[in-house]
Order: structure tokens, then sequence, then C-alpha cells
């Protein structure tokens, strides 16, 4: 499998250039997905900032989780384990705000 330096797309390797958009491929072809996502910029590991983020707003951190956990199983595990821990806060403060409510 090789993984064209041009688009991203990646194709089984036959002639020498791009099948989707024609690039020539030289000895720059990335080749390997950890290749190609550090080509693209892309940086995957845990945040704690992310976990935060989705405690604070833990749809983000599922909605993160179900997008991107195939493309960043690191990254969205912090987004997972943040949305779990937001969730259990959050029932925590409304059931104390509805005892409060009821009981006081
Ligand atoms: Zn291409």
């Amino acid at each position: 499998m090789a993984v064209c330096t041009n688009c991203g797309k990646e194709f089984d390797r036959i002639g020498t250039n791009c099948p989707f958009c024609h690039a020539k491929l030289g000895v720059s072809s990335v080749t390997s997905k950890e290749q190609r996502d550090s080509f693209h910029g892309r940086y995957d590991d845990k945040s704690k900032g992310l976990m935060i983020l989705s405690m604070i707003c833990p749809i983000y951190g599922f909605i993160d989780y179900y997008k991107n956990k195939d493309e960043y199983p690191l990254r969205t595990s912090s987004s997972i384990t943040g949305a779990f821990i937001g969730t259990i806060i959050y029932l925590l403060i409304i059931t104390i705000i509805i005892y409060l409510i009821l009981f006081k």
C-alpha cells in the first residue's frame, strides 16, 4: 500500500503515478499511515486539555470519539474519558439540585 504525497489517498502501488491525481511518485512517496499522518501534520497523543474540555462539554467528547476513534485512537481515548467523567459530574450536580429543591 502506498500513499500519495500530493493528494493523500491510499492505493496499491502499480505504476509510477498516483491513480487519483496523477502526481508522479518519486522517492518521497510515503508508504505508511504514520508517515502520512506526520506529512499531513496529524498528531495523535493523549491530551489533558481535551479531557478537561470533554468534562466541561461531554457531548463534544462523545462526538469527537465516535467521529475520530479510528484515526486518532489516543486522542479520542482522552475525549471519551473526559466525557464520562463530565457526565457523572453533571448527573451528581443535577441530583444535588433536585435534592435541594425537593427537600428544602
Ligand atoms: Zn495523488
